[in-house]
């Protein structure tokens, strides 16, 4: 199967009801859902998704599927709380795909780093699968996944197969167990990626995660003689529309929603460190 050929939404204004076929906790707060949904899209994209007399909010596509659309969701509020509560079987609406993603065809023959903190490993999980299904494309592939505890992994799964296809470095800041842990060392991800061999050799970064982290680990690829072109960050700002109207996610002229999430750091490193 070729997976270019995801079904185009016809009209991505239009919520779609879609139904859970997998419902599955990845921590105490995060669960991951699986949608009977197939949808052109690029890996980074976000959609909106609803829920009658509840809400609606932005969620980053975490997977790159012709099968399946797979959401991660961290409860933090009314629609995620109630996210939380459905299962296998229910029904949710989902609008989309919006945003700009990573435009994956500008990075072929290149080595790819990707930097995921916390609930931001989720949108880099579906650059991940688009990866594997173009692997002749990419070069040398760096995975440094940092997450706040052992509970707070995310994507337990899939980390043993991405240690068998990728070079994988997931930190923990803290081992609260003080157990041997998903090969997890512990510390900031800073740290992991400061003691790392990595050079900027013909090499695009990809960060997604708070934006302290994001702030720290640029500064360090700074220090090991990344340019800003090379770094690729995907923002998060709260945001209702999803598609330029009602200007809540706009920064110095930029809709986070239209001309991201996903940014070069160079077009937006101004307003990122206000
Ligand atoms: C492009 C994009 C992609 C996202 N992808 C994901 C994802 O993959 N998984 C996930 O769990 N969440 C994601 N989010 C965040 C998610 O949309 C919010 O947490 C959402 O508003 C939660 O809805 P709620 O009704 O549960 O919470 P609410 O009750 O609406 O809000 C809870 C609290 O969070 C604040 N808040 C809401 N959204 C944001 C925001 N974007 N930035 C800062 N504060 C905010 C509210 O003001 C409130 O204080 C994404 C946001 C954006 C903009």
């Amino acid at each position: 199967m070729n997976p270019d050929v995801l079904m185009e939404n016809k009209n991505p204004y239009i919520p779609v009801k879609c139904r859970i076929v997998e419902w599955k906790r990845e921590s105490p707060d995060n669960f991951t859902i699986t949608l009977d949904l197939r949808l052109k899209h690029e890996p980074g994209q976000f959609v909106q998704v609803s829920i009658p007399g509840i809400g609606e909010c932005p969620i980053s596509i975490c997977s790159y599927s012709e099968e399946h659309l797979k959401l991660n969701i961290r409860e933090v509020g009314n629609m995620t709380s109630a996210m939380a509560k459905l299962r296998k079987g229910d029904s949710l609406f989902v609008r989309g795909p919006y945003g700009n993603g990573y435009k994956m065809g500008q990075f072929r023959n290149n080595n790819l780093i990707i930097i995921g903190g916390g609930c931001g490993v989720a949108p880099l999980k579906g650059v991940i699968e688009y990866v594997e299904r173009h692997r002749d494309d990419y070069k040398d592939v760096h995975l440094f996944l940092g997450y706040r505890s052992p509970d707070n992994i995310l994507f337990k799964e899939e980390l043993a197969e991405w240690r068998k296809k990728y070079h994988l470095t997931v930190t923990i800041d803290e081992n609260v167990h003080g157990e041997f842990c998903y090969n997890a060392k512990t510390g900031f991800i800073t740290d992991a990626l400061k003691n790392s061999s990595i050079d900027n050799g013909n090499k695009v970064v990809f960060i997604c995660g708070p934006p302290i982290m994001m702030n720290y680990v640029i500064q360090v690829l700074k220090e090991k003689g990344f340019n800003d072109d090379q770094i690729f960050i995907s923002a998060e700002r709260l945001m209702y529309c999803a598609f330029g109207a009602c200007c809540h996610c706009m920064i110095r002229g930029k809709f986070t929603c239209i001309d991201g999430p996903v940014f070069r750091y160079d077009e937006v490193k101004e307003y990122e460190n206000d």
